[in-house]
């Protein structure tokens, strides 16, 4: 056993940062070996690919939203953002100073609010309205947020009038030329329509105006419009902490095979903040945290590093929903869409298997 392995034997003590898809799974599965505090601004955990589903349908929200006390029951819930890592303690915003032997960074994207899931279930709820009491909707942005969001729309209100603007030369760019195009085609055949190269001045539709203005010079009549730009990481924060020197150029956090921080032995970071070469994933990033939870385990059990799992970067597989029934998905060997891709994600959006992870019954409305 190598000097600093052994130095951690004794300490127990787990501080996870972020409960979202990574840090809620890695605090569920060391709650009953470790003495785990789990830290996150809201008081929930959320099944974040389902949220465009529940903005059409905001009863969805009930089985995706979880209280983290729901499913990590036997640790300590700290409601704050941290805002600094010293060697040896997590700070929060809001005061609060928790000391760690081991740390696991999971902040994933910026999504710091709304805090308690009753106000996400009535942000969803007006979301909700105001798709509904429009004819004409407007969407800024083409990655997958907007393009789910398109297609839950002219699903289920197909005599609204979608509209999609995106800033780039193609939709969705986090996966191939092939996918993209079938995505505009399917976009395209339930009438959406798409302009791409383009962004919106949100500002030229004020005071009651509804019509938006392109940088193209388009005009674009809508009654709502909804921005669906990906969030920021959330790693801004831990340039000011012992950390700083462990972010790359893109502020992703650099890990080693072991999804060790870069040069730290008691440091882990998992989910969509890492540097890791592969398409950033929520079943990647489950992947990590069950590799770093193996890996705290063999340490605290004083275990040689060569017993320590490690983690091989997954392969470039996606699927994006379109509506209830179809589905875009990128296999390693083909591109396909319709409602074969669309058995394995857009019915339930993974959100029953994501439950059963969470040792939650996967069909159950209320925890
Ligand atoms: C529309 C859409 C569809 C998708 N579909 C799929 C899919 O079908 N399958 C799939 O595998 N992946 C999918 N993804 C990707 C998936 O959502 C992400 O890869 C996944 O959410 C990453 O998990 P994470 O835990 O790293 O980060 P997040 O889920 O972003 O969680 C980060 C958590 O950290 C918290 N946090 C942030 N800052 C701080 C701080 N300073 N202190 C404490 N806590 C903090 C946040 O509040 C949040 O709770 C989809 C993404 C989108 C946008």
């Amino acid at each position: 056993m190598s000097g600093i392995e052994a130095s951690y034997r004794q300490g127990r003590k787990v501080v996870v940062i972020g409960g979202g898809i990574a840090g809620s799974l890695a605090a569920k599965l060391l709650q009953f070996d470790a003495d785990v505090t789990l830290i996150d601004p809201k008081e929930c955990f959320e099944i974040t690919w389902a949220s465009l589903r529940s903005m059409v349908e905001p009863s969805f929200a009930e089985r995706t939203l979880v209280n983290h006390k729901n499913y990590f029951k036997n640790g300590r819930v700290v409601t704050s953002p941290a805002v600094n890592i010293t060697e040896s303690d997590v700070v929060t915003a809001d005061g609060a100073v928790v000391g760690y032997d081991y740390l696991v960074i999971a902040t994933g994207h910026n999504d710091l609010f709304p805090k308690t899931r009753q106000e996400k279930l009535s942000q969803y709820q007006t979301e909700y309205e105001k798709i509904k009491s429009s004819e004409s909707v407007l969407i800024v942005g083409g990655g997958p947020s907007g393009v789910e969001l398109a297609a839950e729309i002219a699903v289920d209100f197909p005599e609204k009038k979608v509209s999609l603007v995106h800033k780039g030369p193609r939709l969705l760019e986090f996966v191939g030329e092939k996918a993209a195009h079938k995505a505009f085609d399917w976009l395209a055949s339930k009438k959406v329509e798409v302009i791409l190269n383009q962004s919106v001045d949100l500002n030229s539709a004020s005071d009651g105006n509804k019509t938006y203005r392109t940088s193209g010079g388009e005009t674009i009549h809508a009654d709502c419009h909804f921005l669906c730009v990906g969030k920021p990481l959330s790693s801004q924060w831990l340039t000011g902490t012992v950390l700083k020197d462990s972010l790359d150029g893109k502020g992703r956090v650099m890990v080693d095979e072991h999804l060790r921080v870069k040069d730290r032995k008691n440091v882990f970071a998992i989910g969509d903040i890492t540097n890791i070469p592969e398409m950033k994933q929520g079943y990647t990033a489950e992947m990590h945290a069950n590799v770093a939870v193996k890996n705290i385990k063999v340490m605290m059990s004083g275990g040689k590093k060569k017993k320590m799992s490690t983690y091989k970067p997954g392969s470039e597989m996606a699927i994006v929903s379109l509506g209830r029934k179809d589905s875009l998905a990128q296999f390693p060997f083909a591109t396909v869409i319709g409602c074969l891709p669309g058995l394995i994600k857009s019915k339930d959006l993974f959100v029953g298997k994501t439950r059963k992870t969470r040792g939650l019954d996967p069909k159950r409305v209320r925890d």
